[in-house]
């Protein structure tokens, strides 16, 4: 795709976005943290509806780090087949809440650099766990919605997850880093598709430097 010459304006966008999804949220079902990033860790390459449908079990049966961390693989395999990609998630479940219990009390950490050294977990899902979980914008949460709407509406030329993070950190203020993310995904989900987006029906358009040429 042509990258986009011009740029939404930050402040059009987040006051735009406000207006469309005032109750975006994080549309993964949980109660924890841990359940949380567990969720988070099932949704790659996976719909939240999907991950919300095998979550009810696999949290009644294994809730929390302690009881996870002394699951067989094979239980949480066939409870989490349905998501893809089910034995390497298996193991970064498993791996992660053993690293909680031995490193962490079973309780998730609430820093980037802890997080990160859970299996499993790259910047993207401790992103999603310090802003939904915690409150706390360290980063900006960079999924394939917010990739792609970022370039789109000129916020980045970058494709490389961690440059568009870095991007959408200087231009947007950090205390409503988690709350345009929710927005941007609910956007990505709902009108600014991977392909064919509305861009005829899109409230954005007016500033999109990408509208009508997607
Ligand atoms: S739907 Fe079209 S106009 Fe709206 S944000 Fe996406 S590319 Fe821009």
């Amino acid at each position: 795709m042509a990258f986009a010459r011009k740029k939404i304006p930050a402040a059009r966008l987040i006051k735009g976005l406000q207006k469309l999804y005032p109750e975006a949220h994080c549309e993964l079902d949980f109660k924890t943290p841990f359940q949380l990033l567990v969720a988070t860790i099932l949704s790659a390459q996976c719909t939240d509806k999907r991950v919300n449908m095998v979550t009810p079990e696999l949290f009644r049966r294994f809730p929390d780090a302690a009881a996870m961390s002394i699951a067989k693989p094979k239980q949480i395999e066939s409870l989490i087949k349905s998501t893809g990609f089910f034995r390497n998630k298996t193991k970064n479940i498993l791996g992660a809440a053993r690293v909680l219990m031995e490193d962490f009390d079973g309780k998730v950490p609430e820093t980037m650099d802890e997080l990160l050294t859970l299996p499993g977990v790259a910047r993207k899902t401790a992103n999603v766990v310090l802003g939904t979980a915690f409150g706390k914008n360290e980063g900006f949460v960079v999924d394939t919605h917010i990739a792609r709407l970022s370039q789109r509406l000129g916020l980045t030329k970058e494709v490389d997850p961690v440059k568009i993070e870095r991007d959408l950190c200087a231009q947007l203020p950090r205390d409503q880093w988690s709350e345009i993310g929710h927005r941007l995904i609910w956007h990505g989900r709902r009108v600014c598709y991977a392909r064919n987006p509305e861009c005829i029906a899109c409230a954005l358009a007016p500033d999109c430097p990408s509208a009508g040429k997607v």
